[in-house]
Order: structure tokens, then sequence, then C-alpha cells
């Protein structure tokens, strides 16, 4: 018997304890295990009932999703083979219910005849979030056991709800406080007690008084919310045949259902974040158990725009900050943006007047270093300029205590010369949040040449308390997302130039999916960091600036949204950008001065420079090590950039492309006469596309 499903009997009653890794999921190896104890069970003169459980964590969390895309994934038995199985057996199963009861999980759990729960169990579909429905009969038999409305609304959503939300159904037949197990048992012993037979949700029927006019209203409110994903709707459709088709033909449909969306892009895609985002937390050369330092105290320089939102991280998490600022003014401006931002909070509802007290009452706004010498992490955001930087950490080497953590959230700046301004360079460590920094998932972690591998442990696990997704970057010019933003940058200015105008190409690539397109993004963000970094750049480099629209426009005063003016113009208290004939003019003296003559270019071809231009910049960093590894610069993409979660990250969707085909058009690109240099195809990519190989 195997070790995974523990076989114990209570009385007349077996107890089939499931134990496979954190929360039972549901590989081939515990398929088998349940199916064999499950016919032992059967087979055992001495059972006649059956209790079904997992651990105090999850009965299971659902499908390996590791296992996805192997041959382990059908292997049989399958999940509704075992669920049959239970379902068709002779003796009554109750499943006991704690911790996660998630999708393939909870199917398994609705195959078994009574279902017992702790109270604040959680039961949910969450398929839909990957791109797929429930595949294990799920949206057949939760219909049967709910009732159609909360059927489609578990299903099309993916939001799980704790069992006590349940009781009353026959879905949650009871629910326990304290020894879920023993409770089941006592429940399958008055089972036998009142020679109760199995009670199988297959046999039960769907009902509703007005089924075909709620569904139709389901379709309206499901395709709205879902904003282009099909697999809400195909959910919808698979609950919908449960009212007007048998058992057997609704698993038809299900079954469909879930083949199709398993071979779409949108799942593969959904598929590939959900991995992608675990990925990203391992770090290959960091030892398992690298000791943590305690992180009780925080101190924040600059109470900016970046500043005031890093600091909020900390106070939401409950961890005091100290905020230091030059003059008493600027501190005062940056608590009262603080304050405001959560009085916003509060009169939307989302925070209590106390909780926004409680918070406030966290910090403690100051102009003195001296207020610094007991904070174990200090995070710097102050102006973006290398000698701001090196006064800024000259002090804290010489004000923070030994031990404390010294980090900077700097952009594009080097983090080795910051580390190199202190004699404790191994304590410092670039933590790159992103605007704005209260709301924005992504935090990039800048691991310099001599961080310590405890600091960067530290924050790895700072980050998960914050709720940050964190990716670990090495140091280079912008670290992994600036520096393929210029990529595109440059893409989306060189199209400016050709012919295109701005409207144009962000209409193009909000069309693709991007949250912004990246002149919107420049008015948002202001044209005067874009201006500076590329002076920088081309003064670090020695050779003269480059001549631009984007620095016209700045060198105009048109710095985007905070002027009124940038590439779009702005109406007074509206952030609704306005195509202006002023920008356009601007363009046209510019080419004209350059001697190019406008062409026409297509949508297609917007996306298709913008999105390879990031795709070869992101070869190159993966080339040079600055990341682990490809999945890790989706993951920067999609939660720090706006790039369209359905498809995957820019690295993905050069996989779905085809790398040859990639590589072919940067071909086509680099040999256009006066090509910037930076379109010839990164060697990688070459590599694996003429391997026959991808990034994923
Ligand atoms: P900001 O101008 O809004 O704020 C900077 C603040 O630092 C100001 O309040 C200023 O008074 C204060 N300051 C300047 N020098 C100081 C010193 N020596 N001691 C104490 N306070 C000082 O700038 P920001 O947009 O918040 O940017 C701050 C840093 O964050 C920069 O390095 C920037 O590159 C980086 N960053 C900015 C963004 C963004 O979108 N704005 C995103 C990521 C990172």
């Amino acid at each position: 018997m195997s070790d995974i499903v523990n076989y114990e009997l209570r009385g007349p009653v077996a107890v089939l304890s499931m134990n496979k890794g954190p929360v039972n999921g549901l590989g081939a190896a515990l398929r088998t295990a349940i199916a064999d104890a499950v016919d032992r069970a059967n087979a055992d003169p001495a059972v006649q009932a059956i209790v079904l459980t997992g651990t105090p964590r999850a009965f299971s969390a659902g499908a390996d999703i590791t296992e996805f895309g192997t041959p382990n994934a059908s292997r049989e038995p399958n999940l509704r083979v075992v669920i049959d199985q239970i379902e068709g057996g002779a003796k009554p199963v109750v499943a006991a219910i704690a911790g996660q009861c998630l999708g393939g999980g909870l199917e398994l759990a609705l195959g078994c005849h009574f279902r017992v729960a702790l109270p604040d169990a959680q039961l949910g579909f969450p398929e839909v979030k990957i791109g797929l429905l429930p595949g294990g009969g799920g949206t057949q038999r939760m219909p049967r056991l709910i009732g159609l409305e909360p059927a489609v609304n578990m299903v099309t959503l993916g939001n799980p709800a704790p069992a006590k939300s349940f009781a009353g159904t026959p879905l949650i037949d009871r629910v326990a406080d304290g020894d879920v197990v023993a409770a089941a048992v006592a429940f399958a012993q008055e089972l036998i007690a009142a020679k109760t037979p199995p009670r199988r949700t297959r046999a039960l029927s769907v009902s509703h008084p007005q089924g075909e006019s709620f569904l139709q209203f389901a379709r309206n409110s499901v395709a709205q919310q879902a904003k282009g994903q099909i697999a809400p709707m195909k959910a919808l459709e698979a609950v919908a045949a449960s009212l007007t088709k048998s058992f057997d033909e609704g698993m038809r449909v299900e079954r469909e259902g879930f083949m199709s969306l398993m071979a779409s892009p949108e799942s593969r895609a959904l598929r590939h974040i959900f991995k992608a985002e675990h990925a990203a937390s391992k770090i290959a050369d960091l030892p398992a158990g690298t000791p943590l330092r305690e992180i009780r105290k925080v101190g924040v320089i600059g109470a900016g725009t970046m500043g005031g939102g890093i600091t909020m991280n900390f106070l939401n998490a409950g961890i005091p900050v100290v905020l230091l600022e030059m003059k008493q003014e600027a501190l005062d401006k940056g608590l009262a943006t603080i304050r405001r931002n959560y009085e916003n909070s509060m009169k939307k509802g989302k925070l209590k007047p106390e909780q926004v007290e409680q918070r406030m009452g966290l910090i403690t706004g100051t102009l003195s270093y001296a207020d610094l010498s007991d904070v174990d992490l200090v995070i710097e955001a102050v102006f973006e300029n290398m000698d701001v930087k090196k006064t800024v950490f000259e002090t804290l080497d010489k004000t923070c205590k030994a031990g404390a953590i010294l980090a900077s959230n700097t952009s594009y700046l080097n983090l080795d010369r910051i580390a190199s301004f202190t004699k404790r360079p191994t304590d410092v460590i670039g933590l790159h949040f992103f605007s704005p920094a209260n709301v924005m998932r992504l935090l990039e972690i800048v691991r310099g040449a001599q961080t310590a591998p405890d600091v960067l442990a530290t924050c790895m696990a700072l980050a998960k308390k914050i709720k940050k997704i964190a990716v670990v970057s090495g140091v280079c010019d912008g670290f992994i997302g600036n520096r393929m933003l210029a990529r595109y940058g440059a893409a989306a200015g060189a199209l400016i130039n050709a012919g295109a105008l701005p409207q144009q190409i962000d209409g193009a690539l909000q069309k693709f999916g991007m949250a912004m397109g990246p002149y919107r993004m420049g008015d948002l963000a202001g044209l005067d960091i874009g201006y500076a970094t590329r002076k920088r750049k081309a003064a670090e480099a020695g050779v003269p600036l480059r001549p631009s629209v984007a620095d016209k426009l700045a060198e105009a005063g048109r710095l985007g949204q905070k002027t009124g003016a940038g590439w779009y113009r702005y109406e007074a208290g509206n952030r609704d950008p306005i195509p202006d004939p002023a920008t356009e003019a601007l363009i046209a003296e510019f080419r004209s001065a350059q001697g190019i003559t406008p062409r026409a270019i297509s949508d297609e071809e917007v996306v298709e420079r913008c999105i390879f231009a990031l795709v070869n910049e992101g070869a190159r960093i993966l080339e040079e090590g600055i990341a682990a590894r490809a999945s890790d610069l989706d993951v920067v993409y999609l939660n720090g950039y706006g790039f369209p979660r359905l498809r995957g990250g820019p690295m993905l969707y050069a996989d779905m492309v085809g790398l040859p085909n990639v590589v072919r058009s940067l071909r086509r690109f680099a040999a256009e006469p006066g090509a910037d240099p930076a379109w010839q195809p990164a060697p990688l990519l070459v590599r694996l596309a003429e391997a026959g190989k991808s990034f994923d």
C-alpha cells in the first residue's frame, strides 16, 4: 500500500488520508494511490463506510500543474476515472475537508457522497484563472449541489469561498469544529446506523424557475467581465448544459470545452504566467536555509513620488517607517500625500478610519539621519543623480547600525558604484519599486556584485510580506525592465521619425493589449525623465545626443500631463490624451530637418517592431546573465509594464510567433539603410532559433 494515501480502520469506517507534497496535487502517483485505497476499502468486508481526507493544510489544491503537457497528465487512472470510481462505489464515502479544496480537489470531493468540512476550508474552482474550466465533472456536479446561479458564479469567476457559506446545501452536509476527520467518522457511523445508501451527485437534477433567461443574463455579464478571455464563457456554457442535458451529455460538453481551452494560446499564456511567478522566487545559487535578517523597522529617504508609495507598503504590513527628507516642507507634503491616499481608500470603504490612524501612527517623519540609527533596512528614493546618491550612501554608512540593509530604488544607475560609496558593499542591494509603488505588484531586486546572500534572501522574503512579486536582476543600465523599455521606446521613436504619429503607435499597441501605449505612458511619467537619461547615457558613452522628437518636446517645455501638454495635450482636470496638431507640426519639422520623407506604417508593423525590440533586448539580458530565466522577463513585463496577460509576456509571445520568424524580421530591420545596430538579432536568439528551441 502506498504511503501517500494512509489506510486506517476506525471500527467499520476506513479512513483514507492523502498526504502528498504540500497541497495534495493530484498527480499520477496520488491518483493511483487513491484508486487503490478506494478499491481496498470497497473490497474489505470489515468496512461499511469510507472517509476520504487530506491534511490540515489541504484536502487537495487540485491538478498538479507541473504535470501539464507531460505524459503523466494523461496517465491512467485520470481524475474523472477516480471520481467515477468513488461515486459508483456501493459503500458511502464521506469527504472530510480542511484547508484548500480547489479545482480538481473540489471535484474529487464532489465525487464523494457526502461532505463534512471545517468552517474556513476554502472551496473554489480557480481553473478560469489559468484559462481552463473544471474538467473533472465540476461544471455538472456543482449546480446539482448548490443550484445554477451560485455554480455559474463559482465556475466563471474562480474565487474561493469558505465552506461555512455553503452550510445547508448538499455541498456541505455538516460544518465541523475541531477535528474534521473525527466529525466525518461520526457522520459515517450515523450513515451506517441509518443504513443510508450512497447519495450520488450525478443522480440529482438541476432546476431553475427562469433557467433560460438567467443564462442569457449570465452570458451578457460574463462576456463583459471576461474582457476577451474565452475560458469564462466556455465554463458558463458547460454549467448551462447541466440545466438542459443529461449528466453524461453535460460531461461531454465539459470535456470538449476543456480540451479546446487546453489547446488555446490563452491558456498556454496563463499557465505560463502561473509557473513563471512561482519560478521567479527561486534563486539557484542561494543555499536553502540561508538565515534571514530581521526587519522590524524601515527607513525611507525621500518623500517624493516613490518614497511615499514605498513607505505605504511597509505601513500596510504593520512595519514602522522613519521617513527622512531634506526640508520640512517636502516632508509635510509627502506625509500629507500618504494620508490623502489612505483617506481616499477610506472613502471607497476599503479602510476603516481607525486603520488610517493606525497606519499613519507607524510613520515617524524626520530631517535628521540620527533617527535612522536603529532601522534594519533603509531604502533610498532621492533624485536620480549619482552625486546625490553618493552623499546619501556615505551618510547612511556613517549612521546606520551594523547589519542594516542599505537599499536604493534607483531606476538606472549602477548599483555597484552606489555600493562603493559605503564600507559595507555586501549590505547594499537595489529594491526597484514601480510607480505607483503602493499599487504596482512588481519589485525588481537588484543583486550587486557583492550583495551578501542573506541580504538577498531577506529582501526576497520581505517582498512576499509586502505582497510584491520579486524578480532578481543583475546590474546593468536600467536593469531588466527599463533596459528593455529603452529599446521599445527607441523602436517606437524610429517609427515616429519614419511616418507614424503617437496616437497611431499607442492605438496599435493598446489593440495588441498593452495597458497603455508608450506615448501616453511617457506623458504620464514626464518627458524630462527620458530626456535626462538619454543625455546622461550619451555623455557616459562620449557621443553626441542623437536628435529626436522626444528631446524637442522636452526642450519646448512640453513635459507631459504635468505641464498640460507633451506628446498629447490635456484639458485642465482631465487625464484623457488629446492628439495635438502642435506635436504633429513639430514632428513634420523634425522630419524635414532630417531629410526624411514620411511613409505609411501599418499597425502590424508597429507591433512587430516594438515587441520584437523587447524580445531582442530580453535575449541579450539573458545571455549576459542579468536575468536567470526567460520567464523572469515575462514576469517583469506583465507586472510592471502592462503587457497583456493573455499573451504571457514578450518572451512567451516570441515563442508562440516562432523564434525563426522573429530572427528573420530582426535581420530585415537591421539591413535597412541607417538602421540602429541594436536591431542585430541577439546571438542567443539566433542559436535558439537555429536549434529549433524556444525560450520557455
Ligand atoms: P521625486 O522627485 O518625486 O522625489 C525625490 C524626493 O527626494 C524629493 O521629495 C526630494 O526632496 C527628496 N530628496 C532629494 N535629495 C534628498 C536627500 N539628499 N535627502 C533626503 N531627501 C532628498 O522622485 P521620484 O520619482 O520619487 O524618484 C526617486 C527615485 O526613484 C529615483 O532614483 C528614481 O529614478 C526612482 N524611481 C522612480 C520611478 C518613477 O516612476 N517616478 C519609478 C522607479 C524608480
